[in-house]
């Protein structure tokens, strides 16, 4: 068997299989080395099986809806078991898909964990398989994540998001620790199908990292659905009680529950355990994030990092996009090809969704001050005109300078997330509010507020 190779990828998930892929179609000789199920977080623990499980709670509202739109509809329960057994079956098809594709682009899979080595004088980059030892002139580091688990007592008596994938019962009463998207998401789709919810945060906001406004509509949302939140509470021990549930102790002293399930949900840790980073000086943040220039390459020649391990934007697409652009560079000629990490949406999955992309207002006027201009508009979309639960929609264009150029756009609200993509597009190429007062409206949507605020 020949171990040389001119590329080899660690971690078949969404950025690993994208460079892969792309490689191979430049004529590249390429290895692939996963050690779970290929697909990744995505596809197994993350957006695939979690967009099935946001769809189902989406049907419960509109179920709940649907009487007042003349429907009769009795609906007795939810069969969380079968929908599992399809999720699961539906992952299950696209590992194969992933795999046939690898094979039809002939890049050779190894199921197996690699350990990098020190470079060799020739500068190529071996690392161990298994007992098999490979090498090659570029290696791409697209190991991920994993969810972080506080180290308090007892925090093995809660699960993560990988955990709630593996729930074959919907727990009745259940506790997520965290206010981050993965916290919100999983929050809305407990509620949506039934479950009694605490949202636990340490400090007084969710979403932290996103426009106020989304927080703030969101919480709002969050405790009309019925979802409990208890700010600047911090778990520091968690223990069951005499029937198996969980009781959760903060900071402060309070006993929270009892719950039958405790998900952590706060934040991710890179996956470089064991990777043999050390022994190459690779260059780290203070989380273990691999550190990359522009070109994704770390401080090690030939070695570069992409995705959640380099921490920079945790989202599929990035992870793709940076994959496929480096290969277009280093095997497609494409000299400079680099993913430009400015204005990339993002949609958070939560009840009802947020669609975000570019600065938030706080950002912006941090950057560019008082040449800052803000346009919002809040409603009852009309949809719920017919409904008694009335949750608003609500948006945020952030502008810039006399040209007025949008530099962010902030939406929660139903039809947000298809709403987004779009009008990303604009932004990116520099889209001005007159360009949107200049487009007119789609009537009646909730999208045709973005073109007519005033
Ligand atoms: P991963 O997809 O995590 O793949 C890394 C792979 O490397 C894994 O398969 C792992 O087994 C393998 N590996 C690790 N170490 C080794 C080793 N030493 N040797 C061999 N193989 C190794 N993003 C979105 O864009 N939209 C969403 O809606 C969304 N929802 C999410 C929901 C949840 C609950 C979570 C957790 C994440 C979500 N994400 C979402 C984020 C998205 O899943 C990640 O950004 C994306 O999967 C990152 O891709 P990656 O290639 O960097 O890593």
């Amino acid at each position: 068997m020949n171990n040389d190779y001119d590329l080899i990828v660690i971690g078949g998930g969404s950025g690993g299989l994208a460079c892969a892929q792309r490689a191979a179609e430049y004529g590249a000789r390429v290895l692939l080395a996963e050690s779970h199920r290929l697909g990744g977080t995505c596809v197994n623990v993350g957006c695939v099986p979690k967009k099935v499980m946001f769809n189902a709670a989406s049907l419960a509202e509109a179920l709940q809806d649907a009487p007042e739109y003349g429907f009769d509809v009795s609906v007795t329960g939810h069969d969380w078991a079968l929908l599992k057994r399809k999720r699961d079956d539906y992952v299950l098809r696209l590992n194969g898909i992933y795999e046939r594709n690898l094979a039809n682009r002939r890049v050779e899979l190894a199921r197996s964990r690699a350990r990098l080595l020190p470079a060799r004088q020739d500068g190529r980059l071996p690392m161990t398989l298994g007992d098999r030892e490979v090498a090659a002139s570029k290696v791409v580091i697209a190991t991920g994540g994993y969810p972080t688990v506080p180290s308090v007592d007892g925090a093995e008596l809660a699960i993560t998001s990988d955990g709630f994938f593996e729930l074959e019962q919907r727990p009745q009463r259940v506790a997520i620790v965290g206010t981050g998207y993965v916290a919100v998401e999983l929050a809305g789709i407990f509620a949506g199908l039934g479950s009694a919810v605490t949202l636990i945060a340490r400090g007084d906001r969710v979403l932290r990292h996103f426009d106020t406004m989304l927080g703030d509509a969101l919480l709002v949302a969050l405790r009309a659905g019925g979802t409990e939140v208890l700010m600047a509470a911090e778990p520091v021990a968690l223990k069951r009680n005499l029937q198996g549930q969980r009781l959760i102790r903060v900071a402060d002293g309070r006993e929270l529950g009892p719950y039958d399930a405790v998900i952590w949900a706060v934040g991710r840790s890179p996956a470089v355990r064991d990777l043999g980073l050390e022994q190459l000086a690779v260059q780290r943040d203070a989380s273990g994030h691999v550190l990359v220039d522009k070109f994704e390459a770390t401080n090690v020649a030939g070695l570069f990092a992409i995705g959640d391990v380099n921490g920079r934007l945790h989202l599929t697409p990035v992870a793709i996009a940076a994959g496929r652009r480096l290969a277009d560079r280093e095997f497609g000629a494409m000299a400079g090809r680099h993913l430009d990490y400015a204005n990339v949406p993002s949609v958070i999955f939560s009840h009802p969704p947020i669609g975000t992309v570019g600065l938030s207002e706080a950002e912006a006027r941090a950057q560019y001050g008082s040449a800052v201009k803000i346009y919002s508009c809040g409603f009852v979309e009309m949809y719920h005109a017919m409904t008694t639960r009335k949750p608003r929609t609500e948006m945020k264009l952030v502008t810039v300078g006399a040209e007025q150029r949008i530099v962010g756009c902030h939406i929660i609200g139903a039809g947000a997330d298809e709403m987004l993509q779009g009008f990303a597009v604009a932004i990116r190429m520099g889209a001005t509010k007159q360009d949107f007062d200049d487009t007119v409206a789609i009537h009646p949507t909730s999208a045709e507020e973005l073109v007519t605020m005033r």
